[in-house]
């Protein structure tokens, strides 16, 4: 607590990397931007640093030392001249209207200017705000392990998703099932605008604020619409988001990533995956999977997500309404999601297999094969990454397949698969096919149990593990020889990991 009385409050003069500060969305006003401070931690401690995004932003390399940068992303030092604010929204939760939700621990300080980009840095965990309703405006320790490191690891796939900046500790306790320690998130993201916010304006009937809400979404995060004047310019939002969000429900099943909280308001405009909770990526593969233990209906298992990402987007449609003429054109937009999911998934799984072209019956393989490794809970990843080798050893090998083959308990019901896979794929180019697949399956993710591991590393006060993972899946397609282990597959008590909403 020592800094906090050498600088009761910061001017962004006295950072420098912070000259560059601007409103971002908080230009909105307080409709939209409730100011708030952030209240303090004791004591706290470097988690996790991610220093390929702290490059990325142009921040100077010796941030993790500046005892202002630490105490700045915990909560700690207030900016004089940039008040952090909360922001409200609503949203459906688990199917059900929730009403007012809002930012109910995260912060968001201003928008930095970078070289990739105006980005709004937000703080998860930094103490109460007007939209706490009854929680403490907290985050653990363990929780903010998992979305640092699961934020990075879409990145480093290549899937849309906020960003996370660091991880700081406190010994400061935060009451859960248990009683853990807090810490706060730094996440970075062009806009944390949800499907949320736009619901919670048009519900209540404050239409000049959807307008002026969804004007600027468009103005700064979709200026190819910025020309199209009136309903016209919302029906193409809709459209928009609806492709964006095709495309992320495509990349989130071709890699087996379940969200668990698919809710309205954890779906970003910007289609970026958002709010990671209770998530899992698939270790045996298993369509009905449900990764948040408190889904007891199994709303968001992970073959149904495609299906509630359209119904989110009707919630979306909807409280456009107000700002669209016709119904049809809006109906159109939506619709759109039915081409678009399907062609971005058929696409992801033709590069998954290395196909080339398209070809009428690539759905019927792909879905016999998810069919024949469900039935044997075969491990996701694993096979992938262990087909593309065969694929390219096959131009040498003739037994190239064995340990592919060696995943399935119904060997037969894999020869049949293989030997049509083998005859779609062709016999020329195999290693040119096999090194594309190699970059498109990755070989590292981040499953339950390696997260687990680096918790319990954290919480003993070691964070070796926490900055390993980070580099390790920053580059989820390369060879890591250290870390061989850590593509293996998930040992037997990773399955009795439970995740719930509880972070
Ligand atoms: P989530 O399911 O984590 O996306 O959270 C749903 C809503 O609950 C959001 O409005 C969050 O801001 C809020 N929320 C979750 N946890 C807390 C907490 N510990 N304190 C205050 N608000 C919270
Ligand atoms: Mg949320």
């Amino acid at each position: 607590m020592g800094l906090m009385l050498h600088h009761p409050a910061l001017s962004t003069a006295d950072l420098p990397w912070l000259h560059v500060f601007e409103a971002g969305f908080a230009h909105l006003g307080e409709t939209f931007a409730t100011p708030t401070e952030p209240t303090p931690l004791p004591a706290a401690y470097w988690v996790g640093c991610n220093d390929a995004l702290r490059e990325a932003l142009g921040l100077p390399s010796d941030l993790w030392e500046q005892l202002e940068a630490m105490a700045l992303f915990t909560g700690n030092l207030p900016l004089r001249d940039h008040p952090s604010y909360a922001s409200v929204y609503s949203g459906h939760q688990f199917g059900q209207w929730a009403g007012q939700l809002g930012d109910g621990r995260a912060l968001n300080l201003g928008a930095l200017q970078t070289p990739i980009g105006l980005q709004e840095l937000q703080l998860k965990g930094a103490g109460p705000t007007p939209f706490s309703r009854r929680g403490d405006g907290r985050a653990v320790l363990r929780s903010s392990i998992r979305e640092f490191l699961a934020s990075e690891a879409m990145h480093g796939l290549g899937i849309p998703t906020t960003r996370a900046l660091c991880v700081t500790g406190s010994p400061a306790h935060v009451r859960r099932e248990d009683i853990e320690t807090a810490a706060v998130v730094t996440r970075v993201a062009p806009s944390f605008v949800r499907f949320g916010h736009f619901e919670h304006f048009s519900s209540n009937g404050q239409i000049d604020a959807l307008r002026i809400l969804a004007d600027h979404v468009v103005t700064a995060h979709f200026p190819a619409l910025q020309h199209k004047k009136g309903s016209e310019r919302y029906v193409d939002l809709l459209h928009e988001v609806t492709q964006r969000t095709a495309v992320l429900m495509a990349q989130w099943q071709a890699v087996g990533f379940c969200h668990g909280v698919m809710n309205t308001d954890n779906m970003s405009v910007l289609g970026l995956t958002l709010d990671y909770g209770p998530y899992q990526y698939l270790d045996g593969f298993d369509a009905n999977h449900i990764c948040n233990h408190s889904d007891h209906q199994g709303r968001y298992a992970y073959a149904r997500q495609p299906q509630i990402a359209y119904w989110n987007l009707f919630c979306l449609g909807q409280a456009l309404m107000p700002l669209i003429d016709e119904q049809a054109p809006a109906l159109a937009a939506l619709e759109g999601y039915k081409q678009a999911f399907p062609a971005a998934m058929d696409q992801g799984m033709r590069h998954k297999l290395g196909l080339q072209g398209t070809h009428h019956g690539d759905r019927a393989l792909v879905e016999d094969l998810l069919q024949a490794m469900q039935q044997d809970r075969v491990d996701y990843t694993v096979f992938w990454r262990r087909l593309s080798l065969a694929v390219r050893e096959s131009a040498n090998s003739t037994h190239a397949f064995a340990p592919v083959r060696d995943l399935f308990m119904h060997r037969e019901v894999f020869d049949a698969w293989c030997k049509r896979y083998l005859e779609r794929l062709g016999s020329s180019h195999r290693q040119a096919a096999g090194d594309a697949m190699l970059r498109t399956n990755p070989k590292y993710i981040l499953r339950n149990h390696l997260g687990e591991l680096a918790i319990r590393q954290a919480k003993q006060g070691n964070f070796a593990m926490v900055q390993e993972l980070l580099h390790v899946l920053h580059a989820p397609f390369d060879e890591h020889p250290t870390h061989e282990a850590w593509a293996g597959l998930a040992p037997e008590w990773a399955s009795s990991i439970e995740i719930s909403c509880s972070s």
